[in-house]
């Protein structure tokens, strides 16, 4: 067996609740590699240890950089608890290190958990640093204070040194935060709002409207294929599809065109806070950012807001488009988000909208329609799928 070392940031400061943070973390860890042959996972002093076999390096290593509440991982080498032993692995760890980056500065941390060994943490930081150090004088300086590399030293049962380390997510475990209901579009932004959400621990569900037959099902497919990419991260997630045709017709039928957008998005945070109360949810999300587009102004976020009791997340409410794109691209969405398929509110999009509505003639529009009603039967149509992560 191999081990991983895990380190995690926040987890560690929630001082009382910090276990049910680590429960999270083991699950969620439980959870994405049941299918793999031998994965144990260990808390011992204050860190994780997951064990697996040799052969499922990779693999491994893809699921806990793809796992909230995880800032960095390192694979570690195990010998024997001898000092010598100790020696020659640090040694053999930095040689590696150096082919790769040339010259850095280090530093030995020593933690003795196995009170038996008879040097001390310092004794041992001491003993080690002074042979890396003396070992590789062309290339390699101490540095206490900032070091490029850290190399680690866990004396227990046997020895664990470690100097690599891997990036993770950071964040919270997921689940640990509540629960969002995502209005998922097929555009870049509402993934990467989603993403943000669950990297802070809240639990996601989507809901994706669209107007089938006006909307074809390549682009129901492309949405589904977004909340395929989340489930990278969260494992699996479940994605409700309405049908909001009927109510766009009689947006169209009754309402001033400019009110299409408006009228539709407030049909859609009521739709979306429905299916919301019914799972149990308790906030929704959008990927809205204030003046991105006409309908975002702080008029138009006030009076879609002002349609439901949930709270609204908009994590994205303050990025610049490019960060937006950043992430998108980081996560793997960005390719899919830009695919040309047409979206329910391209297929309507009047020629003019109103960019600064008043909730007053907005809910004078809404009294003309049978809101109950069309929203009771999109409802009562909609579909629901699981989706889970395919390794
Ligand atoms: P996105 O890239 O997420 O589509 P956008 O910049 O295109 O965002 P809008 O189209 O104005 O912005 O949508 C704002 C938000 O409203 C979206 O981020 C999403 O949360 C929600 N939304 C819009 N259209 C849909 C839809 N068809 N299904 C579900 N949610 C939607
Ligand atoms: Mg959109």
């Amino acid at each position: 067996m191999e081990t991983i070392v895990l380190r995690y940031g926040e987890i560690g400061l929630k001082g009382k609740n910090r276990d049910v943070f680590e429960n999270a973390l083991v699950r969620d860890i439980r959870e994405k590699t049941k299918h793999m042959d031998e994965v144990t996972i260990k808390r011992y002093h204050g860190r994780m240890y997951v064990d697996y076999e040799s052969y499922d390096y990779d693999e491994i290593v893809d699921i806990l950089t793809h796992t909230f509440g995880i800032v960095s991982i390192s694979p570690v080498k195990k010998c024997d608890v001898t000092l010598e032993d100790m020696m020659a692995e640090a040694k053999s760890q930095v040689e590696e290190l150096i082919q790769s980056m040339g010259s850095f500065t280090f530093k030995v941390e020593a933690r003795r958990s196995n009170k038996g060994f008879y040097l001390t943490s310092p004794e041992i930081m001491k003993h080690v640093g002074g042979y890396i150090n003396q070992t590789f004088l062309d290339q390699l300086r101490v540095d206490v204070h900032h070091p490029e590399i850290v190399v680690n030293i866990e004396v227990r049962e046997h020895v664990y040194i470690y100097t690599k380390s891997i990036p993770g997510q950071g964040g919270m475990p997921y689940k640990t935060a509540g629960k969002g209901m995502l209005l998922l579009s097929g555009g870049i932004d509402s993934p990467v709002a989603g993403y943000l959400m669950a990297k802070r621990g809240v639990q996601l569900e989507a809901v994706h409207f669209h107007s089938y037959p006006f909307t074809s099902d390549r682009s129901k497919e492309k949405v589904l294929d977004l909340a395929r990419k989340l489930t990278k991260y969260v494992g699996q997630i479940r994605v409700h599809s309405v049908n909001i045709l009927e109510i766009q017709r009689a947006i169209g039928e009754h309402c001033p065109s400019e009110e299409m957008t408006i009228l539709s998005r407030r049909f859609m945070m009521a739709i979306a806070e429905r299916i919301a109360n019914r799972r149990k949810y308790k906030s929704l999300i959008t990927g809205e950012n204030i003046a991105q587009v006409a309908s975002q102004t702080m008029e138009g976020l006030t009076v879609t807001n002002s349609r439901v009791k949930l709270p609204v997340f908009r994590p994205l409410i303050a990025y610049d488009k490019v960060d937006i794109i950043k992430v998108a691209k980081k996560i793997d969405t960005y390719e899919t988000s830009i695919l040309p398929f047409e979206d329910c509110c391209t297929v309507f999009l009047p020629e003019k909208v109103v960019i600064k509505p008043v909730l007053e003639d907005i809910e004078a529009s809404e009294a003309k329609l049978d809101v109950e009603d069309l929203i009771n039967r999109a409802v009562k149509e909609s579909e629901s799928i699981i989706l889970t992560y395919e390794h």
